[in-house]
């Protein structure tokens, strides 16, 4: 049982939703008899810090309140202390495709009763060597998803909007936009299961099966295997592009000629720089390396 937890809350994270609802989260922690210390982040970046005050303070549990985004900082902050204590999720951001691989991103009852029992499950964890945005080496861990090209490009786009175009349609826009461009990236695979080298749309690795705030990519992936679903796209016309997105959104897609999957435990992309998104963020550029550790992340997890 869980009795006292410390939270990184991400007020902002879902258009201020998660502000919004945060007392009412709080509120349900309570009735369950679960004690809280809370931490409010103020800038973007600042989960991580927080994270790693949180976990050096006594508490059970470290648990990250707010969307994808929040998340990957606070795995980001109890990767640094190599998990003193579990992580947990509360998902009250826009996406919360994390917790839809553990079947809960819809319900905060759901959450919160995950969080009092306490049963956490080894998630594996995708160790990523990337280039920021200085030029500089850098390493990102992350649990859910790793992206290049279509999902980089929407994203940095949705980022980079300005004033009546920020909103809730930011995203859908970001995405009509991409596909009326259609300009695929240059990409050169290396797995230990073969190389690929040509032109595509999009490049996923995956521990979770979700991204972009309901996509099923990766059907097949599963959180603790020991291998990561990489799936990447070979250059689609628009049309094809229209026509695959709705399969996608249900993870009917991999038939399609276009689409590869392999699954893997180390994965190497290495060509021209381009743009790297995680979890909800675009973190920086290609070259990037990334190297599967296997259950390594204790989470609270559904039994
Ligand atoms: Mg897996």
């Amino acid at each position: 049982m869980i009795k006292n937890i410390g939270i990184v809350l991400n007020p902002t994270a879902g258009r201020g939703k998660a502000g919004r609802i945060f007392p009412q989260v709080l509120s349900m922690l309570h009735e369950a008899g679960i004690k809280t210390l809370v931490e409010i982040t103020e800038f973007p970046g600042q989960a991580t810090e927080l994270a790693v005050r949180l976990a050096k303070n006594g508490v059970d549990a470290v648990v990250s309140a707010g969307g994808d985004g929040t998340v990957n900082e606070v795995l980001n902050g109890l990767v640094q202390l190599d998990f003193p204590v579990p992580m947990g999720a509360l998902g009250i951001g826009t996406g919360n495709d994390f917790l839809k691989s553990a079947g809960t991103a819809k319900d905060l009852t759901k959450q919160v009763d995950v969080i009092k029992l306490g049963q956490t499950r080894l998630i594996d964890l995708m160790r990523i060597t990337y280039c920021d945005f200085e030029g500089k080496t850098a390493v990102r861990y992350s649990v859910n998803d790793f992206g290049v090209g279509f999902p980089a490009k929407v994203s940095f786009r949705v980022n980079n909007m300005k004033g009546a175009l920020k909103g809730a349609w930011s995203y859908a826009a970001a995405v009509v936009t991409e596909i009326r461009l259609n300009k695929p990236v240059h990409l050169k695979l290396e797995t230990p299961e073969g190389s690929f080298k040509g032109f595509y749309n999009m490049l996923f690795a995956m521990i979770g099966q979700y991204v972009g705030g309901g996509i099923k990519i990766a059907p097949m992936a599963v959180v603790d295997d020991g291998y990561m679903d990489v799936l990447f796209v070979e250059q689609l016309t628009r049309w094809e592009t229209l026509k695959l997105l709705p399969k996608a959104f249900k993870g009917t897609h991999l038939p399609h000629p276009k689409v590869t999957h392999i699954k893997t435990r180390e994965l190497s992309v290495n060509d021209t720089q381009e743009l790297v998104y995680v979890q909800g963020e675009v973190i920086g550029f290609t070259p990037a390396h990334i190297e599967l550790l296997h259950q390594k992340v204790p989470f609270l997890w559904p039994s």
